[in-house]
C-alpha cells in the first residue's frame, strides 16, 4: 500500500504567516516580491491552504522475511526541509496455538 499527500510546511508556514502580516504595511511591490522569493508563483489561498510538502508513505508485509516494512518520507517542495523514516518490523507477538488456529480454521 502506498500514498502520496500534501502538507502545510511548518518551517514555511511561519514565514508566510509573516508575510500576510506584512500585507498593506509595506509598499505593494515589495510585498509581491518577498511573496515571489518565498512561495514563487505559488497561491497561499485565503486559508492556510499553502501545502508543499510531499508525504510519500509505503507500507508492505514482506512475503520473503515476514516483516512489515514501513518507508514514510516528506519533504517540502519550498524549502527543501526532508523528514523520512525506513522501518523494518518482525512480528511482535509469538502465533497463536497452533490447534485453536485449527478449530477456527475450519470452513467446512
Ligand atoms: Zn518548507
Amino acid at each position: 500500500m502506498s500514498a502520496t499527500d500534501w502538507h502545510e510546511c511548518p518551517f514555511c508556514q511561519k514565514e508566510i504567516i509573516k508575510l500576510k502580516e506584512s500585507y498593506g504595511k509595506i509598499p505593494m511591490d515589495k510585498f509581491i516580491e518577498l511573496k515571489e522569493e518565498l512561495i514563487g508563483d505559488g497561491d497561499y489561498g485565503e486559508e492556510n491552504s499553502y501545502t508543499p510538502v510531499r508525504e510519500d508513505t509505503e507500507y508492505f508485509l514482506d512475503k520473503k522475511d515476514g516483516k512489515l516494512h514501513i518507508n514514510m518520507g516528506f519533504a517540502c517542495q519550498n524549502c527543501g526541509r526532508e523528514w523520512s523514516i525506513q522501518k523494518n518490523i518482525e512480528a511482535q507477538k509469538e502465533p497463536k496455538d497452533k490447534e485453536e488456529d485449527d478449530e477456527k480454521a475450519d470452513f467446512g
